[in-house]
């Protein structure tokens, strides 16, 4: 055995892990799933502010950098081979080694093969099974990298000092025994959990990780023990001196028993020696848990010294505070039981009724606008205030009338609305209530609204600034004819541009250049006010000129980007595309072919398969769900956000509020030479037109279409291809618009997101009936929400609009094919939206080969081939295929 077995990893330069070495730290401020303005900056593809990020980790001590894309609405792929070339060239970066951080083996294979250095990969476990463990770990030590192990298997997750050691030991023997995996790069994740949570089965949490780590460090040689330590002090958020002291007398035990790395925020930690005393006591009984009262006493402890914040229920000291701030009490934390009575005693000192609104309402939503624009504020806080605020408002409104009051002067107008053949809304609604908190008179035209009608009402209501919001493509290519039509008509009237599909680099190249007054891209609702406040207070001056100049010079930056122009022809993409030994494959034949509708399904039965993360994401609160409940920044804003969600979600399935309808069929499918795939109804054929990979990759790589993971007629074989539409849409109108009648947008808000999630659970808990029962091809399958969330079954259910297959014309086909409209009711907009809008679309592969990819741009000569092959125009086949063309 060889001598001095350390770990050593390396960026530039080496790190090399000795017993004398210090604790290493981690950063993980480069992480989407920990920083929300990371993922910010990479969702606008601001990559060169993303590398700032990571400088700053390694400027301020990081030794390891942690490097996370896992999210939804990234192609997480593609982010980290773009950031990790990125760093590589940044010599001040690429000093420290990188940890690259993915749940997705796809993600980290990808990392691997571009990453500089000897890398760490976080992280492989046995929770896959061993078959799994064992291909990802060899694959790793192939590309010689050292990985965190997360003590996870089969059952799930080590939470006592037993199972601990049961899945450390069972997998360091098959890493170094069966994979011949270095034991050095071995890197224990142990678990941190919570202490002093109140359970009597969490006492043990910290003690339990100390005494693992230190099994573990004398029982399986070689190996690093590291974790996430802000974790155990959870119960302790807002009281930053115990959880520091926490995080201190923790990490003093934990490193002395062997924990030898973990990601550890630097400003949370306090000097062990400079503990107070009783402090010191108190936290030492809670972590060694040395006493049955432990927790007690240092909750005690917190009480009397405090900056912690929790606001026990009733206590109502605030009431006895001067009006202005009860007033603002309760506009800053969305508290509407008093609001009337204190507003009634502002109106009868007040000179006119409308005073009160521009003096006492005005003053406390200043706060509220500071706070959230410090970030000391979460979005759902503030839609909570915008409800205060109105009802305060509806109460003083006949008042105002009566006296023939001179109408409020608001800071300005603004014209909001989704535009032609949209129907999303979220974003949009909330950036009009964030606005209203700060005083401006929001127009709100609604959803599908055609340019004369934005144009036409921006005239009448003579409004200061219009917003545009939209989702789907479509609605892109229609942003860029709303303003040629402002310059048409010689109007001047700045243009916010908002919602899913914008971005800054579209807003800049094709809409900036259509229109020579203000355009800005503004994406967040934080940052909505700040933008028109300053196309307010500077129209034609100096804001306007320096946001054209920012968005010609962006322009010409993105014009003249280094892109990657390498295509390959049609033809060649084919003959390299995606092999499936038809000869061999035995193709399972569905149980039941042909159109079911299922006319009024249960929501009860969808909830277990609901994806939480993206709710919290529609609220502009970033992280994983359960995870992000208990989570250092919005942890507290999270949990009350959910519990107000849960509400909601009882409310809904008791009352049967929403009606979930869905269609679905499989049918005999077999494709054609050019990637088509004709599918069998009775006597009709239908046929999908898929697109193809054509980006040019290394050799021997595969150019993949949707129509590979379908039998060619050549082969001679049967193969089947299902669709299927699903909507839980109806009934979200008229429950949305009940709350607004009752000036209560948290609620309307609340509504539309959580009907959102209940299409998506539809679409999840659809496709396993269809695996399992109605095809019948995975019977067996035994699969938690957690795996269904992240892809595990065989098979896949790509939807139109989405990367394997980005042209929503593809809906049509389904519509036509199902007779979705006629059967369900669910309809297509002009611009292919599904309304109403909690709905999903797409196909079903049951190939077990089949996976999700992206088709990426395409070149001219398939761009032609395919408007041929649909029969359309190839003008129009552009209009919908914009995002994927070739520079
Ligand atoms: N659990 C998430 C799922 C949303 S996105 C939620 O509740 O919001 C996942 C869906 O998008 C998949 O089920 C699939 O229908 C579609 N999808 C994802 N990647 C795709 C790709 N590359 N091509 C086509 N469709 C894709």
């Amino acid at each position: 055995m060889k001598k001095n077995r350390y770990l050593k990893l390396s960026g530039l330069e080496p790190l090399i892990i000795t017993p004398e070495s210090n604790f290493i730290n981690i950063g993980e401020r480069t992480n989407v799933a920990g920083s929300k303005k990371f993922l910010r900056l990479i969702k606008e593809e601001k990559f060169s502010e993303a590398l700032d990020i990571a400088r700053n980790q390694v400027e301020g001590g990081a030794q390891i950098l942690d490097v996370n894309f896992d999210d939804g609405l990234l192609d997480g792929k593609y982010c980290m081979v773009k950031f990790l070339n990125l760093i590589a060239s940044e010599p001040d970066i690429a000093r420290i080694p990188i940890m690259i951080d993915s749940s997705k083996w796809e993600i980290l294979e990808a990392g691997l093969q571009v990453v500089q250095g000897k890398c760490v990969v976080n992280s492989i476990s046995l929770k896959g099974g061993e078959e799994e463990f064992i291909k990802h770990a060899k694959a790793i030590k192939r590309y010689g990298a050292a990985a965190i192990i997360m003590a996870f298997d089969e059952v799930g997750q080590a939470d006592t000092y037993e199972r601990r050691l049961e899945i450390c030991e069972r997998s360091y023997k098959i890493l170094t025994e069966i994979v011949n995996f270095p034991p050095e790069d071995i890197i224990f994740d142990l678990n941190i959990f919570p202490v002093a949570t109140g359970m009597e089965e969490h006492r043990k949490n910290a003690l339990d990780f100390i005494n693992a780590t230190k099994w573990v460090r004398e029982n399986l040689p070689y190996v690093s023990v590291s974790g996430g330590v802000s974790n155990v002090s959870f119960s302790f958020r807002g009281n930053d001196t115990v959880r520091e002291a926490m995080h201190s007398v923790f990490l003093y035990y934990a490193i002395k028993n062997g924990m030898n790395m973990g990601i550890v925020n630097p400003t949370m930690l306090e000097v062990y020696d400079e503990i107070p005393k009783d402090l010191l006591e108190l936290v030492e009984d809670v972590m060694l848990d040395r006493r049955d009262d432990a927790t007690e006493r240092l909750l005690d402890y917190s009480e009397k010294h405090k900056s912690v914040k929790k606001e026990i229920v009733e206590n109502l000291e605030w009431r006895n505070q001067p009006l202005q701030d009860r007033i603002t009490h309760s506009l800053v934390k969305g508290i509407d039981r008093f609001i009337e009575e204190d507003v009634e005693e502002a109106r009868k000192i007040a000179t006119r009724p409308l005073d009160v609104i521009e003096g006492n309402l005005m003053t406390g939503m200043g706060v509220v606008g500071d706070l959230f624009g410090s970030g000391k504020m979460f979005l759902p806080q503030v839609v909570k205030s915008a409800r205060v605020m109105k009802k305060a408002v509806a109460y003083l409104q006949p008042y105002i009338e009566a006296e023939k009051d001179s109408a409020q002067k608001a800071n300005g107008k603004v014209l909001m609305a989704t535009v032609k053949g949209d129907v999303h809304d979220i974003g949009k609604n909330i950036v009009s209530v964030v606005l209203g908190c700060n005083n401006y008179e929001i127009v709100d035209l609604g959803v599908m609204v055609p340019a004369e009608k934005i144009i036409e009402t921006a005239i009448k209501e003579n409004v200061d600034v219009i917003g545009l919001s939209g989702l789907i493509t479509p609605s892109l290519d229609e942003m860029v004819h709303i303003a040629a039509e402002l310059e048409r008509q010689n109007l001047n009237f700045p243009l916010m541009i908002g919602g899913a599909t914008t971005s800054k680099a579209h807003t800049a190249v094709k809409i900036d250049p259509k229109y020579k007054n203000a355009v800005v891209h503004v994406n967040d609702a934080s940052r909505a006010v700040g933008v028109v406040s300053s196309l307010l207070s500077n129209r034609n001056g100096e804001y306007v000129s320096d946001l054209k100049t920012d968005y010609a010079d962006f322009r010409e930056k993105f014009l003249n980007r280094q892109v990657d122009k390498e295509y390959i022809s049609i033809e060649e993409a084919r003959n390299q595309k995606f092999k499936i030994d038809w000869e061999n494959e035995i193709i399972p034949k569905p149980k039941q072919l042909g159109i079911q509708i299922i006319e009024n399904q249960s929501l009860e039965e969808l909830v277990p398969y609901i994806d939480w993360s993206p709710f919290f994401r529609s609220w502009d609160l970033f992280g994983k769900y359960p995870q992000i409940l208990k989570d250092d920044v919005v942890g507290e804003q999270a949990t009350e956000l959910f519990a107000d969600a849960q509400k909601m979600l009882k409310k809904i399935v008791d009352e049967k509020l929403l009606t979930a309808k869905a269609i679905f069929g499989i049918f005999p499918a077999n494709t054609t030479e050019k990637d088509d795939i004709e599918l069998k109804k009775g006597d009709e054929t239908f046929v999908f037109r898929t697109l193809r990979q054509q980006h040019k990759k290394s050799e021997g790589k595969e150019y993949l279409a949707l129509s590979d993971f379908i039998a060619p007629k050549s082969s001679g074989k049967q193969d089947y291809m299902g669709t299927f539409a699903v909507t839980t849409g109806f009934g979200t109108d008229e429950l949305a618009q009940k709350y607004e009648a009752e000036h209560d947008d948290y609620n309307s808000i609340m509504v539309k997101a959580l009907a959102d999630r209940f299409a998506e659970a539809f679409a999840e808990f659809l496709h396993k009936k269809v695996r399992t029962e109605i095809w019948s091809y995975s019977n067996d399958e035994n699969l938690e929400n957690d795996d269904l969330i992240s892809e595990k079954y065989v098979g896949i259910r790509p939807a139109p609009g989405y990367p394997a297959c980005p042209d929503h014309l593809d809906k049509l086909t389904i519509w036509d094919l199902l007779e979705v409209k006629e059967n369900i009711g669910l309809e297509l907009t002009e611009s292919l939206a599904m309304f109403p809008t909690a709905s999903v679309s797409g196909y079903y592969f049951a190939n077990p080969k089949a996976k999700y990819f992206g088709v990426g741009k395409i070149a001219e000569d398939q761009l032609k081939d395919y408007a041929e092959r649909k029969n359309i125009d190839i003008e129009f086949a552009k209009k919908w295929l914009a995002p994927n063309l070739a520079d």
